[in-house]
């Protein structure tokens, strides 16, 4: 059980982490999360009518931290192409008992934006970044975005207080595997966290298959191979990314096995979509919406009693129940919508 009055789920987890997708609009086509082909120029994105104000992205915030949620996640799309994100960042840093208050970029605006984000009290930001190399890095996120720029804004939110800096590598087999010894390589000694991904199913644009995974298992005995690694005990029981330290003092990496070592049983995540619908699961095919019952006059106790009765209703585990033939069934919500 919660404290009093907090929710758990029918799998006895309790809300601890809200993650906000702010816009579902990215100015990267990454290959395997926005494919040009489907999120193309005639793709309908959400209005801004249709998108949660940063006034009823707050109340929704607060409710959930009286439910038990004390970390919050600014995500999309992108969420620095939303106009004055950091409004909204000083909206949340606001809100009594929020204990980590983070966002997940890709950086392109990062240099620029930092310093308001870091005023407005932001504590963290956790950068995407898939290879060092050019070449690998434009393939990935077809935008011909420069890993330079990415490099640039990690230091100028490095240099203001934005850290950890935790850096996120999806490796997809075939594509970008050198990646995992290249960001090893440069992030070593710099007290930035690279934290390697395996390749999830999610949505249903990538065309994902279990063959383009490389299991976490794999990459680490790369890394190893070049630069010995031990695993260390995480820093708080659910904690996703599974930790190694290098053998030499240069600091750690994270390893996220969502497909080949799932962590369903300690997830206490819940996801809040930019048009104000929660989902439970980063997997799940619908959520329940919240937006009608807030512009039609809900009180703050009845969107309350609503969210706890979803929470308690929860029944999530996708990852631990998927198998190669489930993966191609039914409908899964958009990682460019949902966020990270
Ligand atoms: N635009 C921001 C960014 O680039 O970090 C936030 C949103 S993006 C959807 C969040 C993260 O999801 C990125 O690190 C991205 O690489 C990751 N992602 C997207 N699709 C994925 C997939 N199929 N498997 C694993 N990670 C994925």
């Amino acid at each position: 059980m919660g404290p009093v009055n907090q929710p758990v789920d029918t799998f006895n987890r309790p809300v601890r982490d809200l993650r906000i997708s702010v816009t579902d609009r990215c100015n990267f086509r990454c290959t395997y999360c926005m494919p040009k082909e489907i999120f193309g120029s005639d793709y309908a994105f959400l209005t801004r009518d249709e998108k949660l104000s940063y006034e009823e992205i707050t109340r929704v915030a607060s409710i959930f931290v009286g439910l038990g949620v004390n970390k919050l996640r600014l995500t999309g799309g992108e969420p620095l192409l939303r106009r004055e994100v950091d409004k909204l960042v000083g909206m949340l840093a606001e809100i009594p008992g929020v204990d980590d208050l983070t966002l997940t970029t890709n950086a392109s605006l990062l240099a620029r934006k930092a310093e308001v984000l870091r005023e407005a009290g932001l504590d963290r930001v956790t950068v995407s970044l898939d290879a060092l190399d050019d070449e690998t890095f434009k393939r990935m996120n077809d935008a011909d975005f420069p890993v330079e720029q990415v490099l640039e804004g990690i230091g100028v939110a490095a240099d203001i207080g934005l850290g950890p800096i935790k850096i996120n590598a999806v490796i997809q087999r075939g594509v970008n595997e050198h990646a995992v010894v290249d960001l090893a390589r440069h992030f070593r000694g710099t007290g930035h966290i690279v934290r390697f991904i395996e390749y999830m199913d999610v949505g249903t644009t990538n065309g994902w298959r279990l063959d383009d995974v490389v299991p976490a298992a794999e990459m680490i005995e790369a890394l190893n191979a070049v630069f010995p690694v031990e695993p260390i005990a995480p820093n708080y029981p659910g904690e996703v990314a599974r930790r190694y330290r290098y053998l030499d003092g240069a600091g750690e990496v994270g390893l996220i096995a969502s497909v080949t070592q799932p962590f369903c049983g300690s997830c206490t995540r819940v996801r809040l979509s930019p048009d104000g619908s929660i989902f439970t699961c980063l997997f799940a095919g619908t959520g329940t919406d919240l937006k009608e019952p807030i512009r039609s006059g809900a009180s703050d106790e009845e969107l309350g009693s609503l969210i706890d009765a979803v929470w308690r209703n929860r029944s999530d585990r996708y990852s631990e129940i998927r198998s190669s033939q489930t993966v191609s069934i039914g409908q899964r919500v958009e990682m460019s919508y949902i966020g990270g």
